[in-house]
């Protein structure tokens, strides 16, 4: 990715300015310098049913978090199925028979914080690239050091270290037995992040995000007030982008190998269901910080404010909910066979293949190149839209693909509880929410164009499927719909 250049204005008073390495768009030569309240306008609280529904979530997504715990565990079992059952399972809240459910400790939270300094102490040691950003509203752009994978490769080493000494593999249960009082430490540190960011971007009178400066709290605190905020005196460190790969997603492989070697210490042998979630849960991760320079175009950097949805997101809902199949399997291990392996692993493959396919060709694109030749359409913004191979079948192919591994990690634990699907349900729910966000974007970005990409392109995530039971609404309809 390069950073920002100007070139030969095409026209008098134009001058074309890279946005990213791959998107080109006309600005004006000398724009008018905007003040703070002209570049920060205020947002309408609208999104997830305004601020009482982020409220709802702030304090839903923790509360479930803790509910998929006490739920599902091997005191309990996964799921109670009778009154008695949920009864104990309640008693189990305040007083669980181990640490793992102990609802705080001061111990957990001292490794807690130990590991999230420990990453920050990677990203500013270990080597990386220093990629440029999109352009901001502002006319600036960031700088991020991009070293999440290095960050990955020393903890797995580390962590093999540890496992190949005598007593290794009960060592590394510690995570496992200290499920609840981690998450909690997890929750503290977002809950506190975000807090402090809202209350910084008071201050320092930082970009805003478009969607987060609302003026009420309980919405700008979910939806997050700034864009790129720092902590202090460290402006080259941008939690938001930190938060998004590292600390939590490496937390979620870290947890899902301490489950692994607690089945192992109590079967002797790892399942074969283990080893599905733990290859292919771990290949998300490692495939995520290998494209981690890819994740500057995602909605979450370049719209979203970092707010308690990201904070919290990032680093408790997924290492400690992602985790949960590989927990399961822990104290209750499901050997799949060859056929259901066969079945488990073909889903996860085709699911990774459309999702690597897809997002790859849109990578190329954006990055100038078109080696499959494809087919796409220029628009008056400036950048084009490929319309054939992955994106040409619909609108959001790479969600689709992102389903089918979603279910490919959740077969491995059988069918003797709903709970381990929540994965799915939720996802489900997250993209297709997420797909209306970004049509909607798209459709100010491109205008009419994009009335014109849905003409060509109506179906939304399956493709060529435009209605999908309930979730998926007429293309038509929604390019429709008045702007
Ligand atoms: P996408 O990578 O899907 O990108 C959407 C953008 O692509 C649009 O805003 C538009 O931006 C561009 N675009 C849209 N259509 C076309 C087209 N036809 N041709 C070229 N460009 C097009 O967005 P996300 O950030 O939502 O997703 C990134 C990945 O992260 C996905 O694979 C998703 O599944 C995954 N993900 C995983 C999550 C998890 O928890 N595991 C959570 C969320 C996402 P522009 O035109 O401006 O370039």
């Amino acid at each position: 990715m390069s950073g920002a250049s100007s070139s030969t204005a095409p026209e008098e008073g134009t001058t074309t300015t890279i946005i990213t390495a791959t998107t080109h768009l006309t600005l004006p030569a000398h724009p008018i310098p905007l003040t703070y309240e002209q570049l920060n306008p205020r947002s309408k609280p609208t999104e997830f049913f305004g601020p009482l529904g982020t409220a709802a979530i702030s304090v839903l997504a923790p509360l479930f978090t803790y509910i998929f715990f006490f739920a599902c565990n091997d005191a309990v079992g996964c799921t109670p199925t009778t009154v008695r059952g949920w009864q104990q399972a309640w008693e189990y809240v305040s007083n669980f028979p181990s640490t793992a459910g102990h609802l705080w400790e001061w111990k957990a939270a001292g490794v807690y914080t130990a590991w999230y300094a420990y990453t920050v102490l990677c990203w500013a040691v270990l080597p990386g690239d220093k990629i440029q950003g999109n352009l901001l509203r502002d006319g600036t752009r960031k700088t991020y050091k991009m070293n999440g994978l290095y960050t990955l490769l020393l903890t797995l080493g580390l962590s093999l270290g540890v496992i190949l000494q005598p007593g290794g593999i009960q060592l590394y249960t510690w995570l496992y037995d200290h499920w609840v009082p981690l998450a909690s430490a997890a929750l503290v540190m977002s809950t506190f992040q975000a807090l402090f960011v809202y209350a910084q971007s008071y201050y320092n009178k930082e970009l805003l995000s478009l969607g987060g400066n609302s003026g009420n709290f309980f919405y700008d605190f979910f939806m997050g007030r700034p864009l790129n905020p720092h902590p202090p005196f460290f402006p080259s460190f941008d939690l938001k982008t930190f938060n998004e790969v590292r600390p939590g997603m490496i937390l979620w492989l870290l947890l899902n190998i301490s489950c692994a070697c607690e089945q192992y210490l109590r079967i002797g042998k790892l399942s074969d269901s283990m080893w599905v979630v733990l290859i292919f849960e771990g290949w998300y991760t490692a495939d995520c910080l290998i494209q981690e320079h890819t994740i500057l175009n995602q909605m979450d950097i370049t719209t979203d404010g970092f707010g308690f949805m990201l904070s919290m997101g990032d680093l408790l809902w997924v290492p400690f909910t992602y985790g949960l199949q590989a927990r399961y399997l822990a104290f209750n291990p499901v050997h799949l066979g060859k056929f259901w392996l066969t079945v488990v692993v073909s889903i996860i493959l085709i699911g990774n293949y459309i999702f690597r396919t897809a997002n790859n060709e849109k990578a190329h694109f954006r990055a100038g190149k078109n080696p499959k030749n494809l087919e796409y359409m220029q628009t008056e913004r400036g950048t084009k839209l490929l319309t054939s191979g992955w994106w040409g079948r619909s609108r959001h192919p790479n969600y689709f693909g992102d389903w089918l591994m979603a279910l490919g990690w959740c077969l491995p634990t059988g069918f003797s509880t709903p709970l381990t699907y929540y994965y799915i349900v939720f996802f489900v729910i997250l993209l297709v929410h997420r797909q209306r966000r970004d049509d909607e974007a798209c459709r100010h970005k491109y205008g009419k164009d994009w009335d014109k990409y849905c003409e060509l392109v109506p179906w939304r995530i399956i493709p060529y499927v435009s209605q999908f039971a309930y979730i998926q609404r007429s293309a038509r309809e929604v390019c429709a719909a008045p702007r």
